[in-house]
């Protein structure tokens, strides 16, 4: 017979709701904590940046989302559903193929309405603590009103940890930095381009945020160098814009203001834009070092979900990137409700470290950093398929093929010369993309 347990959820972010359907339908008890007034995490645009442009201050009011205002997903719409809720919202009657972060952030409301999640919520209710106590987990919350702050534990059998992991920034360190005179900002906190008018701008990274930006700093920027870490990399201008250009790593930044590449080149720059990523942060969680976070690096966890010294007490939805995201939550968190139903047994915690140790053993022979633990592989359906075969739920043909139809064509594009040296940006490129002409 399934067990029903009392089940924790940190955060109301497309994780968290997911697995709140899927923990509810197992017929657990759940409660959801959610630290801001509304759900959706990421795709809760706001206006609001942090006061440190780098986001180092450690006295700063933390703005969760890292949405700039004119993003689009870097998914098409098909892929951007869950299995028995596409993603079908029409705008001025047409379908976009990759929709505005306000149509996401409705899609996720819609399925909060649809499956009655409203009520497992708490919102403006922060986690502050979650702490094992024998073989049970105390959740200690902070819940604030315009005019009250209280705090409050609670006990539950197990916690499933949501909070996701793009709001604090990875900044790089470049030699000189400190005398360079210019401005600094990392990706976290833009918003608009304007104040990139007339300016000779620097763009570290080749992930979606660096190309998105990159690309529409143009419009107002006197000049865009993108650069990334990839040594290879040699000069070059790209066509279709007569003021972007790409470089190898940084060298050097100078005080009186010029920044040097490795490809020999160097910029008078007045702003270096910081688009190197996030790190993953669980402030909250005390597991007196049963898992720890080096080199961004959570771990050890089983399939980067079940922390084998804790599971299924404990488990992670939504660390992965570079995946199908939405699906890839959607099989983690049926997963993590079968588990804690007791449908599904996981294997011994000795066999499921060894299967941590050996996942890092593969990375060290492939040469992948330890920071890139959690990326998954340019085909993400080996992870995808093995957890969905864990409960036995059939990875639908269609997102297959929509899927392999996207990469292919995001791999044949003929701009990808501008960067075919750098593989691991392939994904990111699909903000050059006539984005119009591409149905899928
Ligand atoms: P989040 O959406 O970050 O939600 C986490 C929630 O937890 C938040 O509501 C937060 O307030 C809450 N929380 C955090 N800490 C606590 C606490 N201590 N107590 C209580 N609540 C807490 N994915 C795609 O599939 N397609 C895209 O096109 C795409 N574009 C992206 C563009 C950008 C700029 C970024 C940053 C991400 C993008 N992503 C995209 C990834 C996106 O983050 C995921 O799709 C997804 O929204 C992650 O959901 P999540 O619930 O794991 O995390």
């Amino acid at each position: 017979m399934a067990r029903s347990l009392k089940v924790a959820v940190v955060g109301a972010g497309a994780s968290g709701l997911v697995t709140a359907r899927e923990l509810q339908r197992e017929g657990q008890q759940v409660v959801v904590y959610e630290k801001s007034n509304q759900i959706g995490g990421t795709w809760v645009y706001s206006p609001q940046v942090e006061s440190d442009p780098l986001s180092l201050d450690p006295k700063r009011e933390i703005v969760h989302s890292s949405l700039y205002y004119s993003l689009e997903t870097n998914l098409p719409r098909r892929l951007m559903g869950f299995s028995d809720y596409p993603f079908t919202i029409r705008k001025n009657g047409e379908l976009r193929t990759f929709p505005g972060h306000q149509e996401v952030l409705q899609f996720l409301n819609n399925f909060v309405q649809d499956f009655g999640l409203l009520d497992f919520i708490r919102f403006n209710t922060e986690v502050v603590r979650v702490e094992q106590q024998n073989d049970q987990w105390v959740v200690e919350s902070r819940r604030s009103t315009c005019d009250e702050l209280s705090s409050s534990e609670e006990i539950f059998e197990a916690v499933v940890v949501c909070n996701g992991h793009y709001t604090i920034p990875k900044v790089a360190d470049l030699p000189g930095i400190k005398s360079w005179p210019g401005k600094q900002i990392h990706s976290h906190n833009y918003r608009v381009p304007e104040p990139f008018r007339d300016q000779v701008v620097i763009v570290i990274g080749a992930g979606p945020s660096a190309m998105d930006i990159g690309q529409e700093i143009t419009k107002v920027a006197k000049e865009v160098h993108l650069c990334s870490r990839s040594p290879e990399i040699k000069v070059s201008k790209l066509e279709m814009f007569n003021n972007l250009w790409q470089h190898s790593k940084i060298e050097y930044c100078y005080e009186n203001g010029l920044v040097a590449f490795q490809d020999g080149t160097s910029v008078a720059a007045d702003i270096i834009l910081h688009c190197n990523g996030y790190k993953y942060d669980f402030y909250f969680l005390r597991t007196n070092g049963t898992v720890t976070i080096d080199d961004n690096r959570v771990g050890p966890l089983y399939k980067h979900v079940f922390p084998p010294e804790l599971a299924p007490g404990l488990s992670f939805v939504g660390l992965p990137y570079r995946a199908v995201i939405f699906f890839m939550i959607e099989v983690q968190a049926k997963w993590v409700a079968s588990v804690l139903s007791g449908k599904v047994i996981l294997p011994p915690k000795e066999e499921m470290l060894h299967d941590v140790e050996q996942h890092y053993r593969l990375m060290e022979e492939n040469r992948i950093p330890k920071h890139h633990t959690h990326r998954l592989p340019l085909d993400p359906f080996e992870y995808l398929n093995w957890v969905a075969a864990q409960v036995g739920f059939p990875v639908d043909t269609e997102l297959l093929e929509i899927y392999h139809k996207f990469f292919e064509f995001i791999s044949g594009a003929s701009w990808i010369k501008f960067r075919e040296q750098d593989n691991r940006s392939i994904w990111a490129l699909t903000s050059f993309f006539d984005k119009p002409t591409l149905s899928f």
